[in-house]
């Protein structure tokens, strides 16, 4: 096992991780920018390195200052996060290149599944349903893109190769929009991607957001945990995420679940990782694959009994996995609630000084958050400051305690989306489980209209 870790991230999930190395025995250096030098977390962790100014740009994706950090603190690993230089392929490579291990997949597996039109090749290779579409990237013949639409079918959705973060996608519903659009995604996937590679899909119109949680070793095993579904979404960013995703036949997940693993041991994956489906009408279609920590994990843990970031660094370092696919025994429900600093109803950061912090608890109640009185969230960074997430033995029972949850919790200084959570949790749709991912906008855009009247 590795004596010493380097986390290269910041916020709750270098707490997370920081509690998953010591709870291993495992020394930790926390790196941090000028903005969070006062973070409890930084002084929690045994050795801390200021790596830059506050600007991410300068700190949190500085590669020359996080490898210098890991030199000179001797550390072994580095664990990435999520975001920021996580699923960095260069990144990756600079950090093994420079003698350290890089907990995650091997850089040429990031490169593969960073790209998203190489990724859904290997998917399809591998036997993973992927939503209908172009073969490959757009051919620059607008007659041969117009042909391809048609043998796809009215509404497609044009995307960007090497897009994220829900942008570079845009929706056709006509052919007369076709070529427009294809030309303006190329130009936009060109200017935030530095590449400007499009693909056509057919574009679903009700879908669900269903991903499958997957754990691989070094040593060719490969097993799931279970899906989870993260349909609540605005502007294409998860807001609540549960596991199991309500209604889904347990077959189905088993199978979809199965061919996941089964893509990790042919492409020779490492570390966890989520193979993101949109799912309608009783089919799942593979979308892309995040080769890193999801936010989400901890309702994965929840219902797993299966540390996902212990399992990240045992992996790292050489473990076999410890369990097979039927010791895998998943038991109730989890629901997470993404706490923003933001405003509930116009979703406007709100950054600042957090003057007082109550967290709930009581049975089935897990809090992520590397928050507390006296903080100030800085206004350089997302504006998640903590997760709220409730486990019970049905899923009533776990937006029971959610509810209760949340009107335990106080915020005081800055304003949270915690308000929206509780809207959420007495919903009748939500209540009844199901929902498209499109739900949340639609509601969102109903209560602006009831404000208005
Ligand atoms: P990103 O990496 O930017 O998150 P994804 O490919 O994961 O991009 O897609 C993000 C979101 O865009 C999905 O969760 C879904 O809401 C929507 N989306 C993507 N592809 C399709 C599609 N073929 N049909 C309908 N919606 C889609």
């Amino acid at each position: 096992m590795f004596e010493k870790i380097l986390i290269a991230n910041r916020g709750e999930i270098a707490l997370r991780i920081l509690r998953a190395c010591r709870e291993l025995g495992i020394r930790t250096v926390a790196v941090h920018s000028e903005a969070d030098t006062e973070a409890k977390y930084v002084k929690l962790a045994d050795e801390s390195v200021c790596i830059g100014p506050a600007s991410s740009a300068l700190s949190y994706l500085n590669v020359p200052a996080i490898i210098s950090a890991a030199e000179v603190t001797d550390a072994e690993a580095i664990h990435p996060g999520y975001g920021f230089l996580s699923e960095n392929a260069d990144f990756a490579d600079r950090v093994e290149r420079s003698g350290f291990v890089f907990i995650g997949p091997r850089s040429e597996t990031i490169k593969l599944m960073g790209d998203k039109v190489s990724a859904k090749d290997a998917m399809k290779a591998a036997g993973v349903p992927c939503v209908p579409g172009s073969e490959g990237s757009l051919p620059d013949d607008p007659k041969e893109i117009v042909r391809a639409a048609r043998a796809v079918g009215y509404p497609v959705i044009i995307k960007a190769s090497g897009g994220g973060g829900g942008r570079g996608m845009r929706v056709v519903h006509t052919e007369a929009a076709l070529l427009n659009a294809v030309t303006t995604t190329q130009a936009e996937a060109q200017a935030a991607f530095g590449n400007p590679v499009v693909y056509m899909e057919k574009y679903l119109e009700n879908p669900r957001h269903v991903e499958i949680q997957v754990l691989a070793d070094q040593h060719g095993n490969a097993v799931y945990l279970g899906e989870r579904d993260c349909s609540m979404q605005r502007r294409h960013q998860k807001v609540i995420e549960e596991a199991p995703a309500p209604g889904i036949d347990r077959k189905l997940i088993d199978k979809i679940g199965e061919r996941c693993a089964d893509a990790c041991r042919r492409i020779g994956y490492r570390g966890a990782g989520t193979f993101e489906f949109l799912y309608e009408n009783d089919e799942f279609y593979f979308i892309e694959m995040n080769t890193r920590v999801q936010v989400e994990h901890p309702v994965t843990e929840l219902i797993s009994g299966i540390d996902i970031v212990q399992a990240q660094i045992r992996i790292a370092a050489g473990e076999k996995l410890w369990f097979k696919q039927r010791q895998v025994v998943l038991r109730g429900h989890a629901i997470e609630c993404r706490i923003n600093a933001e405003d509930p109803f116009k979703f406007t950061p709100s950054p600042g000084r957090i003057t007082n912090w109550h967290v709930p608890g009581g049975p089935g109640i897990r809090v992520d958050s590397h928050v507390y009185s006296g903080y100030t969230v800085p206004p350089y960074y997302d504006s998640m400051i903590g997760k709220l997430i409730a486990y019970g033995d049905t899923r009533e029972q776990a937006i029971r305690r959610m509810r209760i949850a949340l009107s335990e919790m106080l915020v005081e200084g800055i304003k949270t989306n915690a308000p929206l959570h509780q809207e959420l949790m007495l919903d009748a749709r939500f209540n009844e489980g199901g929902t498209s991912i499109h739900y949340l906008e639609q509601k969102l855009a109903e209560r602006n209209e009831v404000k208005k009247s």
